[in-house]
């Protein structure tokens, strides 16, 4: 086990915190921080600033003109591209899609579809809750049926992120609703935008502004039969579960991010903030909610690391990276309301960044599974691990 980031990786975090005070265009980040919705030209600006730089799918194989990096480059690549204020689901999101095509496409879908990924002539975007289902995913409704050379699709997605900027989605439904176990008859589409699909209504929330969130609504919409990811019925929650390890390294690495960027904020304010003629950081009150924010900080980046390292040796990691995730998250979520009242008032206002991060925390505790089924994976898997029968 890894216990800390090693020299080259130290090494590769300083360079990516370089470009990103380099190129990261000033607009973009402010937007960002300012929690503007981004425009698409905004998104295809700095997907074009990343792909220059070779790094426009940082999951990608080489092969496939990613960087060929490793998880735990992966991790910090994130954790900085946030603390920096860079756009989130940017390039991460691209790549997991890309990663399932990579791993499950036919190579004619890995052929047409990839390449448009990269340059963003589609902009992909993953369709799988629905109004009824978002953690018990075998449940959704959206069903296809067979018709000639097409899947005709009716259902409703919701809270798709970029769902009203984005032009081709990776969607999961039903194909065969009366299947048993439930989850064998979900597939997975590839599904561009166009007659019976329309966009029904966009969401708003909390944090996370810069992406949209949307529903999506399904009419008797006609995709030919050659967009079936594999092109075999049946595959699509396997599929979707095969991405599911570095996406929980990638929200704990997001995590980390928070967890950080809340406890460096706390650390230089209360050396600036005097109360009772002293800075409030030599309060003992204040003194402990800095060492619990450390700690937790810390042990964040320490559980993805460790969770990015045995994917990176090609163990199977559910147990680490659900660890990861769990911790991260709650971590990040605890960090930003204790920086908060740190800053007391001032926390409360638009003009400090500590309110970013207390609007955006919470939903690491939600995406790529909550944290609470999280922690039935992590209780599953430790069980099994230590079976004594
Ligand atoms: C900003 C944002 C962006 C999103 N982007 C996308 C996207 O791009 N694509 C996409 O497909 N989805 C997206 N989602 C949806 C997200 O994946 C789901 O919200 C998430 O999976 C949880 O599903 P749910 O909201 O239906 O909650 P539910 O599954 O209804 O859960 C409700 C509560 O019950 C708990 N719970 C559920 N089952 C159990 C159980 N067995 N045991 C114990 N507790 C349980 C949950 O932990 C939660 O606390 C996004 C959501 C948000 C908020």
């Amino acid at each position: 086990m890894n216990l800390s980031e090693s020299s080259d990786e130290l090494q590769f975090r300083e360079t990516v915190r370089q470009f990103l005070q380099q190129h990261l265009p000033a607009a973009i980040r402010d937007d960002v921080l300012a929690f503007k919705h981004l425009a698409k030209e905004q998104y295809v600006t700095w997907q074009r600033i990343l792909a220059a730089q070779g790094w426009g799918a940082p999951g990608w194989p080489r092969d496939y003109g990613g960087p060929g990096w490793s998880a735990v480059q992966r991790s910090i690549f994130e954790d900085e591209c946030y603390k920096a204020g860079a756009p989130r689901q940017m390039p991460f999101g691209l790549s997991m899609i890309g990663a399932v095509l990579m791993k499950f496409g036919t190579p004619a879908q890995r052929a047409r579809f990839l390449p448009r990924i990269i340059t963003m002539d589609d902009w992909w975007c993953q369709g799988y809750s629905e109004p009824g289902a978002g953690s018990d995913l075998a449940s959704l409704k959206t069903n296809a049926r067979r018709d000639g050379d097409d899947y005709v699709i009716n259902g409703t997605k919701t809270w798709i992120s970029n769902g009203i900027e984005g032009s081709c989605f990776a969607l999961l439904v039903k194909t065969n609703p009366e299947a048993q176990p439930r989850y064998s008859g979900m597939s997975l589409f590839i599904a561009p935008k166009g007659p019976g699909f329309r966009v029904g209504r966009k969401l708003e929330k909390l944090g996370y502004k810069s992406i949209d969130s949307a529903e999506l609504i399904f009419e008797d919409y006609r995709v030919p039969a050659d967009h079936l990811i594999g092109e075999v019925e049946g595959r699509g929650f396997t599929q979707v579960a095969g991405g599911l390890e570095l996406g929980r390294i990638n929200v704990a690495a997001r995590g980390v991010g928070i967890a950080e960027g809340a406890l460096r904020l706390a650390t230089s304010y209360s050396q600036l903030r005097k109360t009772f003629g002293k800075p409030i950081c030599e309060h003992q009150a204040i003194q402990l909610k800095l060492a619990d924010m450390a700690t937790r900080a810390r042990a964040a980046r320490l559980l993805t690391l460790d969770a990015a390292d045995a994917f990176d040796r090609g163990e199977r990691c559910d147990l680490e990276a659900g660890m990861a995730k769990y911790f991260s998250s709650e971590a990040a979520l605890e960090n930003s309301i204790e920086s908060m009242r740190i800053h007391g008032a001032y926390g409360y206002s638009k003009e400090y960044d500590i309110e970013r991060l207390y609007r955006d925390a919470p939903l690491t505790c939600i995406g790529e599974g909550t944290n609470e089924m999280q922690r039935i994976v992590i209780a599953r898997q430790w069980v099994k691990r230590n079976a004594i029968l």
